[in-house]
């Protein structure tokens, strides 16, 4: 069912603290940790602990959820003492999604191009 963990998702098992992760935030609804192959200084994903395939699908299931996930992406950027910073939702395996379970990257640290690539 939408929402529930999945026995065969990655951050699922962050959420349940069966894969240890470096966490930097924990709120009721959502986890923010620290990327494993970090692509900026700060790279930290910020995830609902409910399981939904990406951040659309999140946020038309969950809104109050959603919302919760960008409030936090701006608490970890504020936590890092980022002023500028880059939030990102890769949607499908053409933009680089490999984990299918919605999660914000919170990029900053480091100049940052735009347009991105
Ligand atoms: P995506 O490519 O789906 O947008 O982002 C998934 C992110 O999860 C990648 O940036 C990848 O480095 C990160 N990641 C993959 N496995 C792990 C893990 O076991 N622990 C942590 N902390 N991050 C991971
Ligand atoms: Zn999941």
């Amino acid at each position: 069912m939408a929402g529930e963990p999945q026995a065969d998702c990655l951050f699922c098992k962050i959420v349940a603290g069966e894969v240890p992760a470096t966490v930097v935030r924990e709120t009721e609804t959502t986890v923010a940790f620290r990327d494993i192959n970090p692509q900026a200084p700060t790279h930290v994903l910020v995830i609902p602990k409910l399981h939904h395939p990406d951040a659309a699908a999140l946020a038309a299931a969950a809104p109050e959820v959603a919302a919760d996930v960008l409030r936090e992406a701006g608490r970890v950027a504020e936590g890092e003492g980022a002023e500028s910073y880059r939030v990102v939702f890769n949607t499908g395996s053409g933009a680089g999604q490999t984990v299918f379970h919605a999660h914000a990257h919170v990029l900053a640290g480091r100049g940052l191009q735009w347009p991105p690539g």
